[in-house]
Formats: C-alpha cells, sequence, structure tokens
C-alpha cells in the first residue's frame, strides 16, 4: 500500500534579492530557471502520485519568495497540481512587489492564508537586514490580501536587531497589531553558518545578544497575548483558529512531503532532502538521471522520540505525561523552577521555560 500523505510543502527558491542573514535555498530570479523549476515541479509531483497516495489537506508554498514569480509564471506554478483542494493553503510573500493583482490571483487559485515577511518597521531594521520594503509597503501589502479575500493573515517579524531594546521592538509589535493580522510570527534574529551575517560576526562587526534576546522573547509573549495573539508555538502567535495547520501537523509529528529544490520530506519512517540546485533538481526529475534524494536516512525510534519531545515542548499542546513515565521528579523540579506546568495529563512549558526548550528536551530524552 502506498504512504498516504496530507501535508505538502512546496519550495519555490527565487528572490527579488538576497538578505544577508537567509540560509534557504534560493537565487535571484532569473526566466531559464523558473521555467526549469516549474518543468521539474510537474514531473516530481507525477512521481510523487506514482510512489505516494496523496491527500492534500495542508498545503504550503514557501521559498524563497514564491509570490515574486510574473504573473504568468504564478498562474503556472499555481496550476501545477490540486493544491486547492487543501483545507489550508498557504503562501509566503514580501511585501515588495506584492500588488493587488497577485493577490487575487492567490485568492482566485484557493490560497486560503498569506504570511506576509514584514520583519520590521523602522527603516533601520529593514535596512540592516537588507529588506527593499518599507513600511508603506507593508501596509500595501495587508490591504490588497484583505481586499482579495484571503481569510487567514499571518505577519512575519524578527527581533534582537542592533540599537532594539524593549521600546523600539514593542513599537515594531504595535506596528504590526495595528494592521490587525490574524496570526504573528516573532523569530529572533539567527545568524546561520555561511552567511553575510555570520561574516559580519567573524569581522567583529555585531553581535547577538542573548540575555537582550531574552527579554524581547518575554515581551513578546506578554504584549501580543494581552491583544489575543495566543502563543501556540515558541514564536507562533495566533488568534483563535488562525494558527498554521500545516505547521501544527509537522510539529505533531504527522508525514509531509517536500516538493521542489531542496525541500525536506518526512515519510513512512524516512527523512531526504531533494538536490538544492534549481538546475541539479529540475535534470534529475525530468531525465531521471542521478540521485533524485540526498542525506536520505531511516529514522531510529529514538531520533524519533528526540523530535516529539523536542517539538512538543515549543508548541501549546506540550506533551502527553504518559509519553515519559520514567521523568516524573524531573518534571515536579521544572514545575517548581517555574519553567513548566502541568494539566489534564499534559506537560507544557511557560513563557520562561520555552526559553529553554532545548535544555529541557535534553533532561527529557
Ligand atoms: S526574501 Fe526571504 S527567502 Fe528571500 S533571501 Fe530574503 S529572507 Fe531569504
Amino acid at each position: 500500500m502506498k504512504p498516504v500523505v496530507e501535508n505538502l510543502y512546496v519550495h519555490v527558491p527565487f528572490c527579488t534579492h538576497l538578505c544577508p542573514y537567509c540560509d534557504f535555498p534560493k537565487e535571484r530570479l532569473a526566466g531559464n530557471r523558473m521555467r526549469d523549476f516549474l518543468a521539474g515541479l510537474r514531473a516530481e509531483w507525477s512521481a510523487a502520485c506514482e510512489e505516494f497516495d496523496l491527500q492534500p489537506r495542508h498545503v504550503f508554498f514557501g521559498g524563497g519568495t514564491p509570490t515574486a514569480l510574473s504573473p504568468a509564471l504564478m498562474e503556472q506554478l499555481l496550476a501545477v497540481a490540486p493544491w486547492g483542494e487543501a483545507e489550508e493553503w498557504s503562501v509566503e510573500a514580501n511585501p515588495d512587489g506584492f500588488s493587488e493583482n497577485k493577490a487575487r490571483q492567490l485568492a482566485e487559485a484557493g490560497v486560503t492564508r498569506l504570511s506576509l515577511g514584514a520583519q520590521a518597521f523602522r527603516p533601520q531594521d529593514l535596512a540592516w537586514l537588507g529588506r527593499k520594503h518599507d513600511r508603506a509597503d507593508i501596509r500595501q501589502a495587508v490591504q490588497s490580501a484583505r481586499i482579495a479575500g484571503i481569510r487567514s493573515l499571518n505577519l512575519d517579524l524578527i527581533y534582537g536587531l542592533p540599537d532594539q531594546g524593549p521600546s523600539e521592538w514593542q513599537e515594531t509589535m504595535a506596528e504590526a497589531c495595528a494592521l490587525q493580522p490574524d496570526s504573528i510570527s516573532a523569530y529572533a534574529i539567527t545568524p546561520e553558518e555561511g552567511t553575510e551575517l555570520a561574516q559580519r560576526i567573524a569581522r567583529g562587526e555585531w553581535s547577538p545578544d542573548e540575555d537582550r534576546e531574552a527579554v524581547l522573547f518575554l515581551l513578546t509573549c506578554r504584549f501580543l497575548e494581552a491583544r489575543d495573539y495566543a502563543s501556540y508555538e515558541v514564536s507562533n502567535f495566533s488568534r483563535p483558529g488562525h494558527e498554521c495547520r500545516h505547521h501544527q501537523s509537522v510539529w505533531a509529528g504527522e508525514d509531509y512531503l517536500g516538493l521542489g529544490p531542496g525541500a525536506v520530506s518526512t515519510v513512512a519512517g524516512r527523512r531526504w532532502r531533494n538536490l538544492r540546485d534549481t538546475g541539479s533538481y529540475a535534470q534529475s526529475w525530468l531525465l531521471g538521471s542521478g540521485p533524485r534524494r540526498q542525506e536520505e536516512e531511516e529514522r531510529e525510534p529514538s531520533q524519533i522520540r528526540t523530535e516529539r519531545i523536542l517539538l512538543g515542548l515549543r508548541t501549546r499542546a506540550g506533551l502527553a505525561e504518559q509519553g515519559l513515565p520514567d521523568r516524573e521528579e524531573w518534571l515536579e523540579t521544572l514545575v517548581r523552577k517555574g519553567w513548566a506546568r502541568r494539566e489534564n495529563g499534559r506537560f507544557h512549558l511557560t513563557a520562561r521555560g520555552r526559553l529553554r526548550a532545548d535544555e529541557v528536551a535534553a533532561i527529557l530524552t
């Protein structure tokens, strides 16, 4: 029997410009590469239909910037597969270049959720992040999504930037909340290896400040929860019913199939990654030559358990205590420290505990 897959991720690796902190598989827009990508994606989809029983419930288009494609190429992307049959179809977008026409195109195809990479509002923050949009573009993009009738709107924000103390970060969050998004994702800036940001740090031009990030994280929880954005994962806050179902399914340990260059899949106990380079990815599916997957591994039960604990601790759902039978003493210690609480057979981290989710996971695994 073919494995059933309900969660699909599609990686669209194109951006109009490249941000210095980003380590996702991505490249600048180029017509021939985009056409290769689309041809490869169609071929990958056909092969996936043979190998798996695909019943899309949650589809997530990430990148890169899926909406950076021209309207004609986006039309083709939206028509590669019956994505619109899913209960939730999320698409990531950037405020620059996101027009009302693109918003309509997405809504008409059946997109239910737009995740807009606002990241910041202050000009100095946007400049440091290498972003090309300004606050007017963010407002315009939000308005376009609303006019087009996209059901759910998420804003992505980044904190821990230079010269960004609690009051500056609070102003950023207030500006985001004033736009009435349905959910907000707030991430601490993370210097990933091999990025320009990592080089800046190596040259001594800047360094992240973990203590300040911890203060800003606790402020984020207080500020957003007071405005009805409940925390449903360490970095994700939502009004009721607007949680990202795709992410929730993945965090709960459900299988997911990743399509597109560099996309990761976990299906039936195996995990693999597609080739990262767009040209090699497309060729691997179109010509059937050479390996299509990298880093393929059979997952050990201990690996699965460790990952479930780590992901579960980061979420509002927490962990089922019956899955932690020999850790009673630790659970009580963590509750006494104010890092966790126990409710109806489940173990949840408090905001202070979520700051130390990795540490707690190491104790409980
Ligand atoms: S727009 Fe997003 S995906 Fe593209 S380079 Fe910037 S952070 Fe990375």
